[in-house]
Parts: structure tokens; C-alpha cells; sequence
């Protein structure tokens, strides 16, 4: 390929648009374009990368016994009420009306259409399992289509679906297709976390979300080093060990005028955050006022609030006053009547706590549950953070952020039942199919492997999924040096190597401004003055490193670099 040829309109500046490393290099290397929000065309060099990630997927898929295939992006409404999801996706389906007023869904995923296509016609556990995907544009109507590929309203995705007969055999397609996906991620040289999104009863997991470790990621992630151990800040649970005191545990109220933040009352008190009671008052979704109370050093956590008190919100200073509670000195003792009083877990065995007395400017130290206040439930209420202990093996956690790149799905019946899809089983029994589930964002996985291989020049590819392998730059727009380049690229496209030699006539720095933004791994700089010494220079994009190559080695050299390193 000749880069005077390329179509990849480079910008010099970063577009103020992109907040990401990702998003501003795809566009200030010419990748990709907005076409509207969340929309994006992809331009040549994005599609080369893409097709390489598609191909490591489906290598991985076949080599897993999933079988591809392609369904139609339109999905008919018919099924979406079939399984109850016209209503409950909400806004984010994108609807379209046909010219006899047939109403349809761009699909955002394919559960409906798979399971109304196997209805029928997949019948005996004797066909089982059966394990469908394709790589397709998705799309929906995000509220917030932002930072790029990341997350948009159309998007390329893998998604797969199994039929199984029994528990053991979905057990055994869901840890395959785990197994596939941690194999993706490593190939398209992903650093990623399998993090359990949702456990089962009998404590396995029933999903796993695999993210791209990465600061700019959406996820705040819990992980242990020592034992494996990844979760969602949001979704993690753990015990943490709470600082007693001070004092003896007698009751004691402490004039703490004007310390309303748990900060200053530690500092008062010279005690740790955690050795204090953090109280939130709360409205719960069915209109009841609560007291939530968490050790000091942790927060109420947002999702398992919801859980137990619905769409809650936190009092406002008017609904504080209503209610009799003076904000900064919230606690249990002399809690005013009516309230639900719901505290931790972690604080179950503490028996001497400092906490707000329900006063202005007083605080209590050597509160004693059941003794002083009454606890109307207990409850694991706090989100987890680093440095906590890891809930399987005690070692502090460490904290990550991370992007979501794909996740494995364990549905069971939810989908067949509704839609009425089964199997006869050995006993001649009709049952309903388990089904699994299993997506791979492929723009998204573009998107993330730009954002953990970048630095202040641009992208750096790992090989497996590099636009092309090597460029080649000739110092000179014509002559000598210009026809050597060409030769040597020539060379290496036969040696199966993927080539793209930059014949501009551009000045040197431009040139290599470019290739360092476009980031090919590798870059052979061909000049007069090597060529002189029958020597051209070889650029590792990760390192840096530069080392003058003979000539006559270059096309061996180079194939015994990228080759083991293409996935
Ligand atoms: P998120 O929580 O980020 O919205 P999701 O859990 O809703 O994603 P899934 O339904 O699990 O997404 O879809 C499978 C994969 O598709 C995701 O793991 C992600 O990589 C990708 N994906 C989902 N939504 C988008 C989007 N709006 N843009 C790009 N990729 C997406
Ligand atoms: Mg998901």
C-alpha cells in the first residue's frame, strides 16, 4: 500500500471534541469520522484493525464449536412483546415503522430473534447443545453516546447464543466461550479483568464481564493480586474491620461544635475515619424516611441502596427538618420516632461507636447497639474500595477503572419460556432450552486496545491487530534511497509481511510525525547515508529502540519479528 494513496485525513491538533486518548487519536490519525452523535464511519486504516479483531473472534468462536452466522438487523416487534422486552428496553431501542404501519427494533441484541428462529425446528436434546453467533451492527439509543467508539448508538458487535439441554451442558458452552474470551483479549493484546458481574446460587458465577483495565474507563473495579479475584466496586462485598472507641463504652455525649463532616470529627476525636458512624438520611421509593448508617470511612453504595429501598434519594434540608434530623449530627441514639434505622453489617460485632446525637453540635461517643438504639435491619450496605481485604483471601484489594469489552451471560429459561421455545428431553418430556448469551463489543475492543497502547506520539499497535505490520519511509522523494525503499517494501510484501510504504513527498519529520501517530509497530527508515554502509535503520514503535539493519538481513529480520507476534 502506498501511503500517498491512504485515505486517512490526519489532524494535527487535538479535536476538542474528544476527551479520550482513544477517541483523539482515532481521529487525529484519520480512522474514523462522526457522522452524528454516536455514529461513526470507519475509514480504512480503523477497518484493517477491525477485520483483524473480527478474525481473532471468529477464530476463537469456531475453535469453541459456535457456529457463525448473520440474522437480520431489523427485528420484528411482534417477538420483542413475545418476551416482554418492547416495553422494558425502553428509549434505548430505536423503533422503526414499516409502510403498512408494522412496527419493528434496529436490533441492540439478538436473544428474541435467535430464539423465535430455533422455535420449531431445533427439537430433540439429541441436536443439543447448539452454539449460534455473528458479528453485526448493533444499535441504541444510548442517553449518553460519548468518548468515541467507546459507546455508540451503532457499533459493531459479536453476539452469541447457545441451546442446551441441561445445567451441566450450558455450565460447560458458559466456560468455553469465558475461556474464548479471555483468549480474545490476550490475541488482540488487551489487558483485561474477568469480573464477576452476577453469582449464582450455588456460588458460581452466572456472568462475568471482561474489562480493559484503562483510567479512563466507565467501571470502578475491585481486584486482589494474590488470589485472582476481580469484582465491581458497585456489585463487591467484603468485611471490613471497624476502629472502637474512645472512651470505656460508657455513653458519653461530646460537645463538637460545628463538626459535621466525619473528617473533622476523627481529627477531633485523634481516631481513625472508620472508627465513626456515617449517617445518611433517606427517602425510600415507597416514601419511607431511613437512617442508613456505614462505618466512616466508606459510602452508601448506590446499587445495593436500590435494591433494598427502590428508587430512594437522599433527604433534602427541607425533608431533614420535616423529619427532625439536623444534618452533620445524624445518628442511632435518640433516633426521632418513625424512622427505619438500617446499618451495616460490618458494624454488627462493634459495640462502642461514635456517632451523632441527634443534636446540633453533639456527638456520642461509646454508643452500644441494643443497649443505646435499636437496629431495625442489618444489611450489606457499602461499596467496597481499594485497600479493603479481598473477600476470598484477605489481602488488600487494589482499585482499577475498567472498560467493559464483552461479557458471557448464563440466561437459563428467561428467553424460552417467554417465547415459548423447547426441546423434548430423553425423558420425552417438553422442556424449555437454558440458553446463554455471549457479546463481544468489537469497535469497543478497537477503542480499548488504542487507549492502553498509546503515548504523546500516538498509537502503538500491538502486531495482532496493527492496520499494517511495518512502514516503510524513504528519507528521499526520489533517487536512490526512494528506489531502495521501494525495493525493500516490495520485498517484505512478498515475504507476506503487511506493508505500507510512505512514498510522500513529504519532509522526513512529517513522515515520521505520521507513522509514529499511525502507529505501525515497526518502521524501516531507508536514507543515502545507511545505504552507503548497505544499512537501513529498523523502528520499534513500543520501545523506541533503533538498530541499523543490513540490507540484505532486513526481509529475514523483519519476518522473524512480526510472525511470532501475529496472533
Ligand atoms: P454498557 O454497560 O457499557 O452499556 P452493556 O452491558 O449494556 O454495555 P452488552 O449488552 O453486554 O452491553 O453488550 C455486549 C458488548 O457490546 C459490551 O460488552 C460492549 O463491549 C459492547 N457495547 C455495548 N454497548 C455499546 C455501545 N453503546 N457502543 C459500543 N459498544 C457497546
Ligand atoms: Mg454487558
Amino acid at each position: 500500500m502506498l501511503m500517498s494513496r491512504l485515505y486517512a485525513p490526519t489532524l494535527k491538533e487535538d479535536p476538542a471534541e474528544a476527551e479520550l486518548a482513544s477517541h483523539k487519536l482515532m481521529l487525529r490519525a484519520g480512522m474514523i469520522r462522526k457522522q452524528a452523535a454516536g455514529l461513526y464511519s470507519y475509514l480504512p486504516l480503523a477497518w484493517r484493525s477491525l477485520k483483524k479483531i473480527e478474525a481473532i473472534v471468529r477464530d476463537e468462536m469456531d475453535a469453541a464449536g459456535a457456529q457463525e452466522m448473520l440474522m437480520p438487523i431489523l427485528t420484528d416487534a411482534e417477538l420483542w412483546r413475545e418476551s416482554g422486552r418492547w416495553g422494558a428496553y425502553g428509549p434505548e431501542l430505536m423503533r422503526v415503522t414499516d409502510r403498512h404501519g408494522r412496527e419493528f427494533a434496529l436490533g441492540p441484541t439478538h436473544e428474541e430473534t435467535v430464539t423465535d428462529l430455533i422455535t420449531n425446528e431445533l427439537k430433540s436434546y439429541k441436536q443439543l447443545p447448539v452454539n449460534l453467533y455473528q458479528i453485526q451492527d448493533k444499535f441504541r439509543d444510548e442517553m449518553r453516546p460519548r468518548f468515541g467508539l467507546m459507546r455508540g448508538r451503532e457499533f459493531i458487535m459479536k453476539d452469541g447464543y447457545s441451546f442446551n439441554a441441561t445445567q451441566e451442558s450450558l455450565q460447560e458452552t458458559y466456560d468455553a466461550m469465558k475461556q474464548a474470551y479471555a483468549n480474545i483479549c490476550e490475541r488482540c493484546g488487551i489487558k483485561a479483568l474477568p469480573v464477576v458481574a452476577d453469582s449464582g446460587q450455588i456460588g458460581g458465577d452466572t456472568s462475568v464481564e471482561f474489562m480493559a483495565l484503562a483510567d479512563a474507563g466507565e467501571a470502578a473495579l475491585v481486584y486482589c493480586d494474590s488470589c485472582g479475584f476481580a469484582a465491581d466496586e458497585e456489585a463487591a462485598t467484603t468485611t471490613v474491620a471497624v476502629t472502637e472507641g474512645p472512651g470505656d463504652g460508657t455513653l458519653t455525649k461530646v460537645h463538637t461544635p460545628g463538626l459535621g463532616s466525619i473528617e473533622d470529627v476523627a481529627a477531633f476525636f485523634g481516631f481513625p475515619e472508620n472508627g465513626t458512624r456515617k449517617s445518611l438520611a433517606l427517602i425510600t421509593g415507597g416514601g419511607e424516611p431511613v437512617v442508613c448508617i456505614v462505618p466512616g470511612d466508606h459510602e452508601l453504595n448506590d446499587c445495593k441502596a436500590e435494591k433494598l429501598f427502590g428508587s430512594y434519594h437522599l433527604m433534602t434540608e427541607e425533608e431533614l427538618v420535616e423529619h427532625g434530623l439536623i444534618k452533620g449530627f445524624i445518628g442511632p441514639v435518640n433516633l426521632p420516632k418513625g424512622i427505619r434505622l438500617v446499618v451495616d453489617e460490618n458494624l454488627r460485632a462493634s459495640k462502642s461507636w461514635t456517632c451523632g446525637a441527634n443534636e446540633l453540635d453533639y456527638h456520642y461517643t461509646g454508643a452500644c447497639p441494643d443497649r443505646d438504639f435499636t437496629v431495625d435491619e442489618w444489611a450489606d450496605l457499602i461499596t467496597v474500595h481499594a485497600g479493603d481485604p479481598c473477600p476470598h483471601c484477605g489481602k488488600p484489594l487494589q482499585g482499577a477503572r475498567g472498560i467493559e469489552v464483552s461479557q458471557v451471560f448464563q440466561l437459563g429459561t428467561k428467553y424460552s419460556a417467554a417465547m415459548g421455545a423447547t426441546f423434548t428431553d430423553e425423558d420425552g418430556r417438553e422442556k424449555p432450552f437454558l440458553m446463554g448469551c455471549y457479546g463481544v463489543g468489537v469497535s469497543r475492543t478497537l477503542a480499548a486496545i488504542v487507549e492502553q497502547h498509546n503515548d504523546e506520539q500516538g498509537i502503538i499497535w500491538p502486531v495482532s491487530v496493527a492496520p499494517y505490520e511495518v512502514s516503510v519511509i524513504s528519507l528521499d522523494k526520489k533517487g536512490e534511497a526512494f528506489d531502495a525503499a521501494e525495493n525493500l517494501a516490495r520485498e517484505l510484501s512478498s515475504a507476506g509481511v503487511e506493508v505500507i510504504f510512505d512514498d510522500r513527498a513529504e519532509r522526513p519529520g512529517v513522515k515520521f510525525a505520521d507513522n509514529d501517530l499511525m502507529g505501525f509497530p515497526y518502521q524501516i527508515v531507508v536514507g543515502k547515508r545507511g545505504l552507503a554502509n548497505g544499512t537501513v535503520e529498523l523502528k520499534d514503535r513500543a520501545t523506541g529502540e533503533r538498530t541499523d539493519v543490513a540490507v540484505d538481513e532486513l526481509v529475514k529480520h523483519v519476518c522473524s519479528l512480526v510472525l511470532p507476534k501475529r496472533s
